[in-house]
């Protein structure tokens, strides 16, 4: 039986995707070839890279806007070494709001001036900062839009007069936002997005080529632009997967129509968390995550009881994050309401039986 998948990563995604992606690995497009075999230079993947090129740029609302999609390797942890490498010649500021904006930090650092402009790090990142002000002369401001270890994510982005990073990797194409505001949109592709092995980067080209630094071809996100993703060889059957669960949001209605779910997913999940009187939750409610919810058992002595039951309703992955304990639900975008359900359906059994 297929199970409920509230693991935070990586990835969950949906089952048509699995059928068409494993098809693929036999005869992809029937041309007698494995998608796994196939050469990146040949016009069925080139095929392939425009079209997911093309669907982020259009799912993100960003055709025509001056910006470009990239599919690169090294996962978002290289992203913050290359955000900074790219775009730090002084200093820059960066909001700190969990363990991945804590990891981007200290990588940009390497690079010049780094201005934490606010951080709820004493308060174990339950709370998103607000009120904050910026210095003046930043070369960009730094954000991570959802702290998939904390279940905390910005529902209110600052206006800012310099670019606008964000590491989107666990709530991409999950709701609808302003994408233009922003100026370099960086996401692993295995939250929400496909497998593991490519990370989406969507950049506006004109905030390039104002660092003095030499920066090394594979680092250097005009290599990238100019060669299309195609300098080296890229994860050719992640970027096929990716396309597809692309292609599959955007059959669905696009992130319009997959907010609206997401919303319903969690909104079912939270109200259970707080009428429950066995459970409670960890991030401050105005700032909860819709994607990674965060909650913790008020008795800890119910936790084999919920531990087995959870497990036995075929629910896979529920466990904490280390640095926060208690449990986390991941709702990505290829979980239906049905599961979360299942999740809710357990947790007021257990409040019947306690
Ligand atoms: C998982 C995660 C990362 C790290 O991604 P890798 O691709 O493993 O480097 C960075 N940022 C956020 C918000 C994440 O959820």
């Amino acid at each position: 039986m297929k199970k409920h998948n509230f693991s935070a990563g990586p990835c969950i995604l949906p089952q048509e995707v699995f059928q068409e992606a494993s098809q693929a690995i036999l005869d992809f497009n029937n041309s007698g070839l494995s998608i796994l075999e196939i050469s990146h230079r040949s016009k069925d993947f080139v095929d392939v890279m425009d079209e997911a090129r093309n669907l982020a740029l259009e799912l993100l609302g960003l055709e025509g806007l001056g910006y470009k999609a990239l599919f690169l390797q090294g996962g978002a942890s290289t992203q913050f070494l290359m955000t900074a490498y790219n775009l730090l010649q002084t200093k820059a500021g960066y909001l700190n709001t969990g363990t991945w904006s804590d990891k981007s930090i200290k990588e940009a650092k390497l690079f010049g001036d780094i201005i934490e402009v606010a951080s709820s790090k004493d308060a174990n990142y339950k709370y998103i900062p607000k009120g904050f002000v910026l210095p003046e002369g930043l070369d960009y401001l730094h954000l991570t839009s959802n702290n998939t270890i904390f279940g905390t994510q910005i529902k209110n982005f600052p206006e800012v007069d310099c670019p606008l990073i964000c590491d989107m990797s666990s709530d991409i194409f999950s709701r609808k936002l302003d994408f233009s505001k922003f100026d370099l949109i960086y996401a692993g592709a295995q939250k929400n997005m496909g497998p593991a092995g490519t990370t989406l980067v969507v950049i506006r080209e004109d905030i390039l080529g104002k660092v003095t630094r030499a920066i090394p071809s594979m680092l250097d996100y005009k290599t990238h632009i100019s060669k299309g993703s195609m300098f080296n060889t890229p994860s050719v059957y992640a970027v096929y997967v990716s396309m597809l669960t692309m292609r599959w949001l955007k059959a669905k209605g696009g992130i319009d129509a997959i907010e609206e779910i997401n919303d319903r997913k969690a909104g079912l999940l939270y109200s259970e968390i707080e009428l429950n009187p066995l459970f409670t939750g960890f991030a401050a409610k105005e700032d909860r995550s819709s994607m990674n919810a965060t909650f913790s058992l008020t008795d800890g002595d119910l936790k084999e009881t919920f531990d087995a039951m959870w497990k036995e309703a075929g629910i896979n992955g529920l466990n904490g994050h280390r640095s926060v304990g208690g449990y986390r639900a991941s709702m990505y975008n290829a979980m239906s309401l049905e599961s979360v359900g299942t999740l809710v359906d357990v947790m007021s059994e257990l409040e019947r039986k306690a």
